[in-house]
């Protein structure tokens, strides 16, 4: 096909070497053993823990299910705070357990938990807070831990954004009472599906791992009404052979995110959200603004880079705050979510992932480039 009409989407999986699987695949079909924590899934925690730099790991079948299964851990009832900026994941996972989300606005500079804004919204009912680490820039660990620890509440990070970022001191998914983690295929490292549970102890890993196996801790004992969010030997394999690929795929994602800062650099209308101070970022996404001063709605920009076949995307848009199931609850009013409501009709998460040459990055800031100087005619590509 022509590279002019080559479709570019906002992510791209990355796959290892097909060959290279193959002699894991054998193993499997070799020793018969399909899951409930056999060899791969052994071999891929401790590689996972040595890897992420924390001590216990929890390996789940999604994202959503590790989500699920942390407040059951930590038992969390009543009311939870929790941003509206997110994928609708974070709130489902409340709903999941009779938990009723409280919304609570956004920090305009880093589009994550305004921590000033919490202590407002603590009721009697509020049990814990579950932030997110929005694009895998992380939230105010330190401001979040502050109010947690002053009236008793319990903190569960949806990490799931922001596997491999470290602050100063080390992984911060060692932050809170628990951090989970999802491998989906869009995710910066993917297991096809799959996620986990970053545990501070083995007593709480222990009892995640009881949990995940429908409550059974041996062949006649269920000490609750568990699930099942066993990771597979599949995918733990796939799991144990992406590792050996993610500071590569980490390199090349640093690559595009630094042409893109330079190519979109003093355009009017265009901002990046800032990014936390860290010693190793992730890259998951590429955030930009297109606020009034851009000649184009982020809507009709974004339209247009279709007609191009660039397919950014509207990550977050709609806020969870705006679905049925959400929207009746006071907290998902506007007026309580301006910075929230402002950001979701700005952002435009452009494609960013390993094999994305310079040539379509071009393309991709070229059109928005053009069109920032109203040439709309000359983008004909
Ligand atoms: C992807 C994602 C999830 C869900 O993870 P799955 O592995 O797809 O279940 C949860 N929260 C956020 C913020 C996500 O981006």
């Amino acid at each position: 096909m022509n590279e002019l009409l080559k479709k570019i989407y906002v992510t791209q999986p990355f796959l290892p070497p097909l060959e290279e699987f193959l002699p894991y695949l054998e193993q499997i079909w070799d020793n018969k053993i399909l899951t409930n924590g056999g060899p791969f899934h052994v071999q891929f925690e401790q590689a996972l823990c040595e890897y992420l730099g924390v001590e216990h790991v929890a390996l789940f079948t999604s994202g959503t299910i590790a989500l699920v299964t942390a407040l059951q851990a930590l038992r969390i009832t009543g009311e939870v705070i929790t941003t509206p900026y997110s994928f609708v994941a974070t709130s489902h996972s409340l709903l999941w357990n009779g938990i009723r989300p409280v919304f609570v606005d956004i920090d305009a500079d880093t589009l994550n938990l305004d921590p000033t804004k919490i202590e407002a919204a603590i009721t009697p009912q509020t049990t814990a807070i579950m932030p997110v680490h929005c694009y895998g820039r992380p939230c105010d660990m330190e401001a979040i831990e502050k109010i947690a620890d002053n009236y008793n509440l319990k903190v569960i990070y949806d990490a799931a954004h922001a596997f491999g970022v470290r602050d100063e001191n080390g992984s911060v998914l060692r932050y809170g009472d628990l951090s989970i983690l999802s491998f989906h295929a869009t995710k910066v490292f993917n297991t096809f599906e799959g996620g986990a549970i970053i545990c501070p102890d083995v007593k709480m890993k222990t009892h995640i791992e009881h949990l995940k196996n429908f409550g059974y801790v041996n062949e006649v004992t269920v000490i609750a009404p568990g699930i099942n969010g066993k990771m597979s030997e599949f995918n733990a394999a796939l799991g144990l052979l992406q590792l050996k690929y993610i500071d590569q795929v980490l390199g090349e994602r640093r690559r595009i995110d630094g042409v893109y800062r330079e190519q979109l650099h003093g355009i009017p209308g265009i901002r990046f959200p800032s990014m936390p101070v860290v010693s190793a970022a992730n890259y998951a996404y590429f955030p930009i603004l297109v606020g009034p001063e851009y000649p184009l709605s982020r809507d009709a920009l974004n339209e247009l880079l279709r007609e191009h076949n660039i397919y950014a995307r509207r990550y977050f848009y709609p806020l969870i705050s705006g679905f049925p199931m959400y929207r009746g609850l006071p907290s998902a009013k506007r007026e309580n979510l301006p910075v929230a409501t402002e950001m979701a009709q700005q952002v435009l998460c452009l494609p960013i992932f390993p094999g994305l040459n310079e040539y379509e990055q071009k393309r991709i800031t070229g059109l928005i480039n053009l069109l920032a100087h109203n040439r709309k005619s000359e983008a004909i590509l």
